[in-house]
């Protein structure tokens, strides 16, 4: 009830926490990007997942304010961590509802050259159901975002209306395979069956292959078997602040698992 007052006085107060997830290229070894993931520091209820507002936070027309500072966020560690010599990535989730904006493609653009970054550095994570359901507004916003340079990832792949058509026409480089799918890898021969024909079929789009929720060394070595590119998960590393990873990405040998 009092939640969309509370959400819209912590957009007025940036009551928001940035944590990230770093991205392990399975084949180099090397922590290759981070997703970031927000919380809500709430006045009195303390720190909470995105699963207890975001989708709120959509329906009340608000997920955009909040969305603008994510990415003013984002762009501010990682031109920190270049003037710092750390060479890494950043991927930003972002709702429908921001590509429903306008000029959302020019103002992410111009953001990043206001903060000197490299639009190779930057990625938007986007899930299935928000290509799909926004495929007029979504194919010309994305097409020029990846002319500029920024990639675009498919999140939780597998878990929406899988429509593939989708694949070949919009401008997608990453397939971010869903962790339902990785959960049971090891013991559930469907699940080794659809993720191999997943890396499979990413791989022959020319598209790059990242695993989520990888929490077992038994499952990161299936996913090296099967080609996969980078996996993301509790094994590497749950979501952490911005000094933690900060340390993660200057200690290079704190970069391997085994
Ligand atoms: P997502 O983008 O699919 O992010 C992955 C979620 O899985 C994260 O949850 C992460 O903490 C969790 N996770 C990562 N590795 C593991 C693992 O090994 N095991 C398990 N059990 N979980 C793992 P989180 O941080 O709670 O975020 C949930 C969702 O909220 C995200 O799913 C994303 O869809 C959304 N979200 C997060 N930040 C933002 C944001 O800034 N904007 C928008 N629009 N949505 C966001
Ligand atoms: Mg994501
Ligand atoms: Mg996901």
């Amino acid at each position: 009830v009092n939640l969309d007052k509370e959400l819209r006085e912590s957009i007025l107060n940036e009551n928001w926490l940035l944590l990230y997830q770093p991205k392990l290229d399975i084949k180099t070894n090397v922590i290759v990007g981070v997703e970031a993931l927000i919380r809500w520091k709430h006045p009195i209820r303390g720190i909470l997942s995105p699963y207890e507002f975001i989708e709120f936070a959509e329906q009340r027309g608000l997920i955009s304010a909040i969305g603008d500072w994510v990415i003013k966020t984002a762009c501010i560690q990682i031109q920190s961590w270049i003037t710092q010599g750390i060479d890494c990535k950043i991927s930003v989730n972002v709702s429908a509802m921001q590509l429903k904006e306008e000029d959302f493609s020019g103002r992410l653009i111009r953001t990043l050259i206001a903060h000197g970054i490299p639009p190779r550095q930057f990625e938007l994570e986007l899930t299935e159901s928000t290509l799909m359901n926004n495929f007029d507004i979504a194919l010309p916003c994305l097409k020029r975002l990846n002319s500029s340079g920024i990639k675009i990832a498919i999140d939780d792949f597998g878990t929406g209306y899988s429509s593939l058509g989708y694949l070949k026409n919009l401008p997608i480089s990453i397939l971010k395979i869903d962790r339902i799918f990785i959960k049971d890898i090891c013991n559930d021969a469907n699940d080794k069956q659809i993720v191999q024909a997943l890396i499979n079929m990413a791989h022959s789009l020319n598209m790059k292959v990242i695993a989520e929720g990888v929490e077992e060394t038994d499952q990161l070595e299936l996913l090296k078997a099967y080609n996969c590119d980078e996996i993301q998960g509790y094994l590497l590393s749950k979501p952490i602040t911005s000094e933690e990873i900060t340390v993660m990405l200057s200690k290079p040998s704190h970069l391997k698992i085994n």
